[in-house]
């Protein structure tokens, strides 16, 4: 899990052959989740952005918060 305001930046995202299905992203204001597929992943962010940094650039549709957190989903839900 990674937190908008972790200290580091986490890993860089990159299109390697292992890619997850998706990242599951929250909001930790108003508990909001929702998951998105890899294509959308690296469509909304260049390769090499920083998962924290990805965490910080979300804001929640629901309450417009800006305390997202990632998490990685291997596999089809
Ligand atoms: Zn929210």
């Amino acid at each position: 899990m990674v937190y908008w305001n972790d200290k580091g930046r986490g890993i860089p995202l990159t299109n390697g052959p292992c890619n997850p299905y998706g990242l599951y992203i929250s909001c930790e204001a108003c508990k909001h989740s929702t998951l998105m597929v890899w294509a959308d992943v690296l469509n909304r962010w260049p390769l090499g952005t920083f998962s924290r940094d990805m965490a910080r650039s979300l804001k929640c549709s629901q309450c417009g918060e800006r305390q997202g957190s990632i998490m990685v989903a291997a596999q089809t839900p």
